[in-house]
């Protein structure tokens, strides 16, 4: 099978500062992330989404919040860093669906520079890529606003063998 389906998730706490990376994009906000590195929800569920549908584990394994390399770095290398990975298994993505869970902030006027954002660093047309935004209805930690969450799938596609 060439086709396969990754799905990822990422949540992190609010915490002190004023702003928050999502997709890349920093947006302010009345607080900042608790993170070892920059906390991107969004783009560590990518992550986790496109190493699940190549079968190459998780961020957590390539990128260890022990490991001082990754302290405070912009979490757009991790996603460079998985696309090589896969680069190097042959695949190629397809397309990518990302859902924001967060009560605050709201992304909408944010939502075309993510997009474009996400898709730059996949090397996809902005169409190949799509961003959805939802709250909890004030349930739970998300309705609480004590932090933030996302979902993302990906389609990727094995389209050479892998080098070695
Ligand atoms: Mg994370």
């Amino acid at each position: 099978m060439n086709i396969r389906v990754g799905t990822g998730f990422d949540a992190h706490a609010f915490g002190p500062g004023d702003s928050v990376a999502l997709g890349g994009v920093r947006i302010a906000h009345s607080h900042g992330v608790v993170a070892h590195s920059d906390g991107d929800v969004i783009l560590h569920a990518l992550c986790d989404a496109l190493l699940g549908a190549a079968g190459l584990g998780d961020i957590g394994q390539h990128f260890p919040d022990t490991d001082l390399r990754w302290k405070g770095v912009a979490s757009e290398r991790f996603v460079t860093a998985v696309r090589e990975m896969l680069r190097q298994h042959g695949y190629v993505v397809g397309n990518v669906d990302l859902t924001l869970l967060a009560q605050a902030p709201r992304i909408s006027a944010h939502r075309e520079a993510i997009r474009e954002n996400v898709a730059r660093l996949l090397g996809l047309e902005a169409t190949g890529v799509n961003l959805k935004a939802t709250t909890t209805e004030y349930l739970g930690f998300i309705g609480r606003a004590e932090g933030l969450a996302a979902l993302a799938t990906v389609l990727i596609e094995r389209i050479a063998a892998p080098s070695t």
